[in-house]
């Protein structure tokens, strides 16, 4: 699949691009990810991509046309359009799966007070949030996005059981994990991990993560089927 994110701050997404998981997968051929520069696309000799809000009240916005040709520039028949937003979507597991079918996605970062209504109105498919508070601008958010969709693509984790281990997985969150020493300042990995019956493992592993997600997200049980 492929990714193309529209930002005013391309700098921030450096390491990002080419270290760890998301490198390695972009090494592979296993996802391409572009990076467009909002600021290539002002209007004027100064380049302009924001400007006060019609009405008045606090802070700039980013204008409609350099955000409408970058995304235009990118988008093709079979692109998703998602603007990253503290009033869109909450953005979760299955989302992330969703995208991570899907062969394009273009990923919108707003600065400043936001974007103009008409860039949402006739470019936008999805409006996601990464959470409920305010970033300053959304490359972050982009980028937490497109970490979490790129994992869920075939080939990119060493092992697809990674996946199965994770948190939100069938709606329950993590089991405890240890590695060596089997003691570390006196304590000690729990007898069942050592035993090399798996059958026992596999369970102590469900108890543990369903008694995790009781005490902590409740609200997951709720909703077992997916
Ligand atoms: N005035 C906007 C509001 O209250 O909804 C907030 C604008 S915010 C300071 C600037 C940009 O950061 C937004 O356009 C968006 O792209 C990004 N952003 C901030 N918080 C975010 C979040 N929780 N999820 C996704 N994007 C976020």
């Amino acid at each position: 699949m492929r990714i193309d994110i529209i930002t005013l701050f391309p700098g921030m997404l450096s390491g990002f691009l080419t270290e760890s998981m998301i490198g390695r997968a972009r090494e592979a051929g296993l996802t391409e990810i572009g990076v467009h520069n909002l600021r290539e696309f002002g209007v004027g000799k100064w380049q302009i991509t924001d400007d006060r809000p019609f009405g008045g009240g606090a802070g700039m916005l980013m204008k409609p046309e350099p955000l409408c040709a970058a995304i235009d520039s990118v988008r093709g028949e079979d692109s998703l359009v998602v603007y990253l937003s503290p009033d869109g979507e909450p953005f979760d597991h299955a989302m992330a799966v969703e995208f991570s079918r899907l062969p394009h996605l273009v990923l919108v970062s707003g600065h400043y007070e936001g974007i103009d209504q008409r860039v949402r109105d006739s470019r936008v498919d999805r409006e996601v949030s990464i959470g409920d508070f305010v970033l300053t601008n959304g490359t972050l958010p982009a980028a937490v996005l497109t970490d979490a969709v790129v994992r869920q693509i075939p080939g990119v984790l060493g092992t697809e059981k990674s996946l199965t281990q994770d948190s939100f997985h069938r709606n329950v969150l993590g089991f405890p994990q240890y590695t060596r020493p089997v003691e570390f300042e006196g304590m000690r990995v729990p007898e069942v991990l050592l035993s090399g019956n798996h059958g026992e493992i596999e369970r102590w592993r469900q108890e543990r993560a369903l008694e995790k997600t009781r005490e902590r997200r409740p609200d997951l049980l709720s909703n077992q089927d997916t």
